[in-house]
């Protein structure tokens, strides 16, 4: 009997091996994409044919879109979003799609560690600042791309016109309408209070990653894949060569060029958040569209910009996208000090660069990042 198996696996050993040296070797494809009001880069390394490949890099696109059309955007009407930021104060229950109350739910667990620094209510703060209508820096993803300067007016639906600064009184005002333990959020249900409006730009990107990352686990023609999505990129699977990604970091202070570079095997979530990203200037003083929830101001705790570095090693959880994302906010309002403590109890590496050009980072960081000459 014994030797009859090994006659058999003498046979279906070669078979196999030989099969394997004719299926197609993976190739890498690449697309630059607007979606979700940023810039989408993807290169995917797929064994299949061009059609094939196309069809993935496609598929991604239409993943953002859906949750920016379906679940996420505050502007769009057929958003969940949209609608529970509609029915705040109507005291009318609203049941949320499973992706959402999975979304609530870990964004109020990053609002409570932090101590609100990361704060999902924070909408009526940020439509007084017209955050969406200021440029963004075309900074892309991250990967030392050429970033010019952001206009120093706010366009809005008229053109470009004049930026004017939020008052006192209006920010006091929205801020009573802010605070995640107020939100009535249950389980499946949210029920906002008046004014409320939820602002879930700090995980957007993030989220995206984590679905994106789902997506590529149902294709196995799919050996590898770099994908960034504004400040936030997922490396997965590995590269043909077995060579590790490499992912720059962006010089705050020179922003088209790399501080360093993250060396990374496998599947990881990087989110980047800076004072660069999107700003206005008026009259030579720089707003940033990092709110500090507790004034209603640009946060400014002496950090320029921080990136976040969550390996993606759970296959159960897909929250790693989300998590590095709403930390990279928390940490930027928090402060090195506050913000490396919080990043550790969420097992995530964390690097700021503070204003001072000082760079600070969590032990673990140190066997990823490499600085630049
Ligand atoms: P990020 O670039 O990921 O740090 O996210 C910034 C975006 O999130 C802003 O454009 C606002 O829409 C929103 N936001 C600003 N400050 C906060 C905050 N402290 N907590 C949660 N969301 C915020
Ligand atoms: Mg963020």
């Amino acid at each position: 009997m014994k030797k009859y198996l090994q006659k058999i696996m003498c046979i279906i050993v070669p078979v196999c091996l030989l099969c394997t040296g004719c299926s197609r070797q993976p190739t890498a494809y690449k697309s630059v994409d607007t979606a979700m009001g940023t810039i989408i880069n993807q290169t995917i390394y797929i064994s299949a044919d061009e059609e094939t490949a196309q069809e993935i890099l496609d598929e991604v696109i239409s993943c953002i879109d859906d949750l920016e059309k379906n679940n996420l955007s505050w502007r769009l009407e057929t958003s969940e979003v949209y609608q529970i930021n509609e029915s705040a104060g109507s005291g009318q229950e609203i049941k949320m799609s499973s992706l959402l109350t999975n979304v609530l739910d870990q964004c109020k667990k990053v609002y409570a560690a932090s101590n609100g620094a990361f704060d999902f209510t924070v909408g009526s703060v940020a439509r007084l600042w017209n955050i969406d209508a200021w440029a963004a820096t075309p900074q892309g993803n991250g990967i030392g791309k050429v970033v010019e300067n952001a206009t120093q007016s706010a366009a809005t639906e008229e053109g470009v016109s004049e930026f004017i600064l939020p008052t006192q009184e209006q920010l006091a005002e929205a801020l009573t309408h802010v605070g995640g333990d107020k939100s009535r959020v249950e389980g499946a249900f949210v029920n906002l209070p008046e004014g409320m409006q939820l602002d879930l730009g700090a995980v957007g990107k993030g989220i995206v990653l984590d679905e994106v990352r789902k997506l590529l686990e149902q294709h196995e023609e799919v050996s590898g894949a770099v994908i960034s999505a504004g400040g936030s990129i997922l490396t997965y699977g590995s590269k043909p060569d077995g060579s590790n990604w490499n992912v720059g970091i962006v010089d705050p202070f020179n922003t088209s060029q790399n501080l360093g570079i993250l060396s990374l095997k496998g599947i990881w979530c990087v989110s980047t958040s800076g004072d660069y990203e999107r700003y206005v200037e008026v009259d030579g003083v720089r707003y940033h569209h990092i709110l500090d929830p507790h004034t209603g101001m640009p946060a400014d705790s002496g950090v320029k910009s921080v990136t976040i570095l969550i390996e993606g090693e759970d296959t159960s959880h897909y929250v790693d996208g989300l998590f590095s994302d709403a930390l990279s906010t928390a940490c930027f309002v928090l402060g090195v000090e506050e913000g490396l403590k919080l990043a550790e109890e969420f097992g995530a590496e964390a690097l700021f660069v503070d204003n001072q050009g000082g760079i600070f980072m969590t032990e673990g960081m140190e066997q990823y990042f490499h600085l630049s000459n």
